[in-house]
């Protein structure tokens, strides 16, 4: 049987890898993933969402629509409670220039300086969502609570990991392993959540 093509809306490798780890552990085969680097360029919208289910929605129909593949994206951050949720869907450019993961961490750090323990609690939220031409459109979201640690600690993950530590830990995210770290986090529940809707796909 041929296999059912799935655009994951993004250009980052790990993120393709996961979702395979999360349909091999499912049982679901017979679906291709595909990457945006796989497909013809398309214009790409700025993430301008006041919601991770906003950002998310939004990369699936753009992928779905210029591809006419069904289409998973995610959106993600880190709400930190003493900041009333912030930096939410402004995680990945909050001091001010996209994607520099110390400069965020630094700023977080510095803007908790005076928070104490018992006030730092955070969790990184993860919205995916799928979108199929021409048919139904999903959005789950996962969470993982945890709270924000006082300095950076580890080298595995990305972005904030190295000051969240997640609930029940005394390890950074990112001193856990990668599959420690799948089995626990916000992006790793999102995508279980949705496995119904990809087994629906597969078949
Ligand atoms: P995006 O959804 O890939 O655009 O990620 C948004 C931003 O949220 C990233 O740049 C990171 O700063 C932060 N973020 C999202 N997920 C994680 C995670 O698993 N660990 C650490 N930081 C994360």
């Amino acid at each position: 049987m041929a296999e059912t093509r799935l655009l994951v809306a993004s250009r980052n490798a790990k993120k393709l890898r996961e979702l395979r780890r999360v349909l091999d552990t499912a049982g679901i085969s017979g679906i291709e993933l595909v990457g945006l680097n796989e497909v013809p360029e398309f214009p790409e919208a700025p993430e301008t969402g006041a919601t991770f289910e906003e950002n998310a929605l939004a990369k699936a129909r753009d992928g779905a629509a210029a591809t006419g593949l069904p289409c998973v994206a995610d959106d993600s951050g880190l709400e930190v409670d003493a900041l009333n949720g912030m930096p939410g869907v402004l995680s990945a450019r909050w001091s001010g220039v996209h994607g520099q993961d110390d400069a965020n961490t630094a700023l977080l750090l510095a803007q908790l300086g005076d928070v104490p323990d018992e006030r730092r609690g955070a969790g990184f939220v993860s919205a995916c969502a799928l979108a199929i031409p021409g048919g139904t459109e999903s959005v789950v979201r996962g969470e993982w609570r945890g709270s924000v640690a006082r300095s950076p600690l580890g080298e595995n993950g990305f972005g904030y990991d190295p000051v969240f530590v997640p609930e029940g830990e005394r390890r950074s995210a990112a001193e856990l392993s990668p599959e420690e770290k799948d089995a626990a986090s916000h992006r790793g529940r999102a995508l279980g959540l949705l496995i119904p809707a990809l087994r629906a796909l597969s078949s």
